[in-house]
């Protein structure tokens, strides 16, 4: 095989990588239903899900380091500084060795955090196809949140004022992110309220669409 044929066929596989994942940004404000319906998602999809809120919850049971430097700042409704979130997202990602792709829920919540993504990703070969972000009113959220603290058990579900802030720290940090997507025609919004099947359709009406 001579040099341009063997280029050719590398360029043609890591083609075929980028072609073939399917890297979901599912987006949107605490308690708009991102884990709910990342659980459809990713047995209709076949897709790995990655929730960066529940590895922190797991090493906080499981008392690890990590989980210890996570919980001062969960436990305020703040975010986890974002060198201690990147390098364990690329930790979780590369425990996968051949994915049909991930559902990333609660990353990326920073501009830091998306730049640092793709990097990850065309390290690999591969790119994020789209961000789906669920819309849902502030005081419909709140509601929500309050509601799921009876049954979570989750700490900052259960005071008002740390909900509040989540909802703050949303709009100043994470909202912008959007942008971020919307510049590159990967951002798809999709409204958030109604039935959790009547949500799950709009979602994948719009996952097909990015993903043919
Ligand atoms: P919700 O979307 O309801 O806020 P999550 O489980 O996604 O719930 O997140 C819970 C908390 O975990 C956040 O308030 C934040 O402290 C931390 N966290 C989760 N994901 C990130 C992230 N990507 N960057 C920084 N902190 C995060």
């Amino acid at each position: 095989m001579n040099v341009c044929t063997l280029v050719i066929r590398v360029i043609f596989a890591a083609k075929q990588t980028i072609l073939r994942m399917l890297n979901v940004v599912l987006f949107g404000p605490p308690g708009a239903g991102k884990g709910t319906q990342s659980e459809v998602l990713l047995q209709r999809y076949g897709l790995v899900h990655l929730s960066t809120g529940d590895i922190f919850r797991y090493n906080i049971k499981n008392a690890t380091e990590l989980g210890q430097q996570a919980k001062a700042f969960m436990d305020k409704g703040e975010l986890v500084p974002d060198s201690l979130t990147i390098s364990m997202l690329e930790s979780e990602v590369v425990k996968h060795p051949d994915p049909k792709g991930f559902i990333f829920d609660g990353f990326p919540r920073t501009s830091a955090q998306a730049e640092a993504l793709d990097k990850f990703l065309a390290s690999r070969n591969a790119s994020i196809t789209c961000m789906l972000a669920l819309e849902v009113d502030e005081e419909e959220l709140i509601k929500r949140l309050l509601n799921r603290a009876t049954t979570s058990g989750r700490a900052d579900d259960a005071d008002e004022s740390i909900v509040r802030n989540r909802i703050t720290v949303y709009n100043r940090e994470t909202a912008p992110v959007a942008g971020y997507y919307q510049s590159c025609g990967k951002y798809c919004g999709v409204k958030g309220v109604g039935t959790v099947e009547e949500i799950t359709a709009r979602l994948c009406a719009e996952l097909d669409a990015f993903a043919h």
